[in-house]
């Protein structure tokens, strides 16, 4: 007797709102499908198991069956089946969940742990619509008669009595008719079934079968080839490799193999800097493959680039590039996270925040960071390398997060340095400070070159006092959201608060500025608001000016945030408050004795200076017409 029923109506929107929306690949029905199937063997086994010997061992299989002549494709296999029960309440009610009931059923078990069900909700099956105008399901459990249930997903579906030997499952889809921008037909295809198995159920761990067929023209007696005519070899293969990598012994898997499961899984060429291999058996129980590649991803600075690790779920692949998975200034890491724990629900493929997915993401976080630690005390080279390619993602970190992430991160930076040849750390910066030394000195500047280059440094240079060369734009804001390091501040060389006089020195200085005071006046008002101040320098030795800045903005931070300014088109108005310093001592200043009682040459000097100052700190003139008419000026004054 064949019996139509109706879908209730909330599944009915359920299922046109998932067909229609919350499945963005179609293809994902297989992956679908075929952990249904893996389950549903799951349980036999499990029954099997705890049946004392009434039933029978079965060589697990799914098998993946084509008619291209229907257009039918038939995911076989020989689990738990189901009742009739079992049909109207898992297939003929969705949002409903066997697995879930199975579960609770035999939740008190001893043996329950042995059990992987996946899926908590009852979506799985109806994803299959999406690529099918009908599916047949013919069903046999141990001690029920077998079902045929057949449904256009739209408004009904028919249970009718049928026949089937085995237990377990058959499930036909009808594929639909191919339309101009839907491929339909190649759910029939060798390749394709075998992709998307690789892709998506590698490691489900029963074989996944599929017959291919090979043809060759057949021959006649004298060996020539009869045309039209084949022979067709049909041979049976098993697409997944059942075993996941990351299930594995950890000891027993080599670093060649993961290499090479990088490279394979990856798309990628050449070897990863470094890998993890977890396997987290705390509140979270989780195992995870972490790969850190050896450069960066083509498109990492792309906009459409997505972070994240695949999540699998037991051994399923439920997502890929899960974002959760790591926090941003980790971007560049690949790998993936299978956890037990992971209720899979409606959208498998829009996985939202979970407390759970947090718990590992920190987990993973701290994992890889302390692995940089190693490499970093026991492999500096290396670490350098890594550092070069990915350590500006571990400043804008601190930066993004105005420091919360500086104790983690702060002693994973490494920068150049005015001594030391190689880049040095801040630990290694604070071992080597002078007995009296209070700060930690930085300069900063466009190039390598033109930080060395600074009037500010000579003074370190010459005592031997280490600086840190801060050439990228991200370090300045960095270590400013830092503001110390193991309680010793920083201090840039170019600003003005570095200077540390003793009270004579500085009453030396103060006397000079009175001595001096119409230089220092007419300098400022010829330079027309560009300074704020003009004073003497205690810190230049050959240089006879400098521009230092007040009140932590630097010139290089103002050069950066009006550039950034430009570049959003946004107005290019940040200001250093800045001190054109003159050194006293230099032979320049001492000429100027000549003019002391000429303002306007003063002025026009100091302008000069002004520039000057500019140009070797790294900076462009910023009247470039104007400084050239006033150099021409000064050659036609000395050569006339
Ligand atoms: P989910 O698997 O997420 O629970 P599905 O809609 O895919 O949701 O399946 C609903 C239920 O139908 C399953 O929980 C299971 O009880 C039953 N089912 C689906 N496929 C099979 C199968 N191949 N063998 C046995 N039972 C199945």
């Amino acid at each position: 007797m064949k019996e139509t029923k109706e879908f209730q109506t909330e599944s009915k929107q359920l299922l046109n709102l998932m067909i229609n929306s919350i499945y963005t690949n179609k293809e994902i029905f297989l992956r679908e499908l075929i952990s249904n199937a893996s389950d549903a063997i799951d349980k036999y086994k499990y029954l099997q198991l705890t049946s004392e010997g009434k039933l029978a061992v079965k060589d697990y299989e799914i098998y993946l069956k084509v008619d291209k002549g229907n257009r039918t494709l038939t995911i076989k296999d020989n689990g738990i089946g189901m009742s009739h029960d079992d049909l109207v309440n898992s297939l003929g009610t969705i949002a409903s969940s066997g697995s879930k009931e199975f579960l609770k059923k035999y939740k008190e078990a001893k043996d329950s742990e042995d059990l992987n069900i996946i899926g908590q909700f009852g979506v799985g099956f109806y994803s299959a619509f999406m690529v099918a105008d009908k599916i047949e399901v013919l069903t046999k459990t141990v001690d029920d008669k077998a079902y045929k249930f057949s449904s256009d997903g739209v408004k009904e579906y028919t249970i009718e009595e049928d026949n089937k030997e085995d237990t377990g499952t058959e499930i036909k889809l009808f594929l639909k008719e191919d339309k101009e921008d839907e491929d339909y037909s190649k759910f029939l295809e060798y390749y394709t079934l075998e992709d998307l198995v690789k892709r998506y159920s590698d490691y489900i761990r029963y074989p996944i079968k599929l017959d291919e067929v090979t043809k060759t023209p057949k021959k006649d007696e004298k060996g020539e080839e009869i045309k039209d005519e084949f022979d067709e070899v049909v041979e049976t293969k098993t697409l997944n490799s059942m075993i996941p990598l990351w299930k594995k012994n950890k000891k027993d898997v080599t670093d060649e193999e993961m290499e090479k499961f990088y490279k394979d899984k990856f798309s990628d060429y050449e070897k990863p800097f470094t890998s993890l291999f977890l396997n987290v058996d705390g509140i979270v129980k989780y195992n995870a493959l972490i790969f850190i590649p050896s450069h960066a991803p083509y498109n990492l600075y792309s906009e459409n680039y997505e972070k994240g690790l695949d999540l699998y779920s037991k051994g399923i692949f439920v997502k890929e590039k899960c974002k959760e998975l790591v926090p941003d200034y980790l971007k560049f890491v690949k790998g993936l996270v299978d956890s037990d724990d992971f209720d899979l629900n409606i959208s498998r493929e829009m996985l939202q925040s979970s407390p759970l997915l947090r718990r590992i993401e920190d987990n993973i976080e701290k994992k890889i960071l302390d692995k940089l630690k190693e490499i970093k005390n026991n492999d500096y080279d290396k670490y350098l390398e890594f550092f070069k390619t990915f350590g500006d993602h571990f400043k804008y970190a601190i930066y993004q997060t105005y420091g919360a992430k500086k104790e983690q991160l702060q002693d994973l930076l490494v920068f150049n340095a005015l001594h030391n040849e190689k880049p040095i750390s801040f630990k290694d910066y604070v071992s080597n400070m002078k007995e009296d030394q209070k700060y930690i000195y930085y300069a900063s500047g466009k190039s390598l070159d033109y930080i060395k280059m600074l009037p500010q440094i000579e003074k370190y240079k010459k005592d031997g006092i280490e600086v840190l060369l801060l050439d990228k734009k991200i370090d300045e804001f960095a270590i400013m959201m830092m503001g110390d390091y193991d309680k010793k501040e920083f201090k840039n060389i170019a600003s003005e608060e570095s200077n540390e006089l003793s009270k004579e020195e500085k009453d030396n200085l103060d006397i000079l500025i009175a001595e001096n005071k119409r230089i220092l006046d007419d300098i400022k008002e010829g330079l027309n608001g560009k300074v704020d101040e003009v004073t003497f320098s205690s810190k230049l030795v050959d240089s006879p000016v400098c521009i230092t800045t007040k009140n932590g903005l630097s010139l290089n931070m103002e050069n950066t945030l009006n550039e950034e300014a430009r570049e959003n088109n946004f107005t290019d108005d940040v200001k250093a408050t800045k001190v054109l310093e003159i050194n006293p001592n230099h032979e320049l200043f001492k000429a100027f004795d000549a003019i002391k009682d000429n303002d306007e040459e003063i002025k026009l000097y100091g302008s000069i200076l002004y520039d000057e100052a500019l140009m070797l700190e790294g900076y462009e003139v910023e009247d470039k017409k104007e400084f050239i008419t006033k150099l021409n000026k000064l050659m036609l004054k000395s050569l006339k």
